[in-house]
């Protein structure tokens, strides 16, 4: 169970996340929906502990604290985060990869595996290089099924994929899903969201969530855009 408390995020003088507040029970997922440059990505940066923002709050993980705790720590204890853009490894393949956090793996077993995310012929290419949008994200998410993390922090898994493979991120998704594991999946789009059993909304904006909920706030989203959720029309509605 993830618990975040009045987290809080600046970069220099400049406050990006202004107090987010969030509960996450095993096995939720929990979708985190809002507009360009609202803080989703540094909430999943400031989770996996990215040393670039000054931090204030707490953050527990099945009940420890992880906040005060480096990043490689944070990765033992089970945080994954998949990027929005994931990072190329010239000179590492898949297969060195994984065994860097596996060890030694049986070959068949880590075939038959690879084969359910068709990723059987890139084990021995380099990690993300060279791969289309599609299949990067389809390698994000075959490492977090072999990781078997607490909570998983996906970024955007669905930026810049075709309808088709938006359908098989999804699809993946869902045939991992457990107790074990926590997800917050963050996007702009509800298209993805249809795909999944979503426990909870949360809509963030300038670095706050103004609004969290079920189902529901998708279709809300979906045909009122943003905007609605930006103070100064909160107030216009409240004067109509
Ligand atoms: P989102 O993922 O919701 O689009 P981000 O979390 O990437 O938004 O960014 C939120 C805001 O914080 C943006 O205005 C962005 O420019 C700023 N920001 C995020 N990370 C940094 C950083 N490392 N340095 C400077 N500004 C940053
Ligand atoms: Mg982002």
């Amino acid at each position: 169970m993830l618990k975040v408390k009045n987290l809080k995020a600046s970069i220099g003088e400049v406050e990006i996340l202004k107090g987010i507040d969030l509960e996450i029970g095993d096995g939720e997922l929990h979708a985190v929906m809002g507009p360009n440059g609202s803080g989703k990505s540094t909430l999943c940066h400031v989770l996996m502990g990215n040393t670039d923002y000054k931090n204030e709050g707490a953050v527990t993980l099945n009940g420890e604290d992880v906040l005060s705790i480096p990043q490689f720590d944070r990765s033992q204890k089970g945080i994954f985060q998949s990027f929005q853009y994931p990072v190329g490894l010239p000179g590492v393949t898949l297969r060195e990869f994984i065994q860097s956090f596996l060890g030694d793996i049986d070959e068949a077993e880590l075939i038959e595996l690879s084969k359910r995310f068709n990723l059987d012929e890139f084990l021995d290419r380099d990690v993300n290089v060279d791969l289309s949008g599609g299949e990067k994200k389809r390698s994000e998410l075959f490492q977090l099924s072999l990781m078997k993390p607490s909570l998983a922090l996906l970024d955007e898994i669905d930026s810049g994929l075709d309808i088709d493979a938006i359908k098989s991120v999804a699809t993946l998704i869902n045939e991992n899903r457990d107790e074990n594991t926590s997800y917050i999946l963050v996007t702009h789009y509800s298209r993805i969201l249809k795909y999944l059993d979503v426990d909870k909304v949360h809509i963030v904006v300038n670095g706050k969530i103004v609004k969290s909920g079920s189902n529901e706030l998708i279709e809300e989203v979906d045909s009122g855009g943003y905007t609605q959720y930006q103070e100064e029309n909160w107030i216009k509605k409240k004067q109509e």
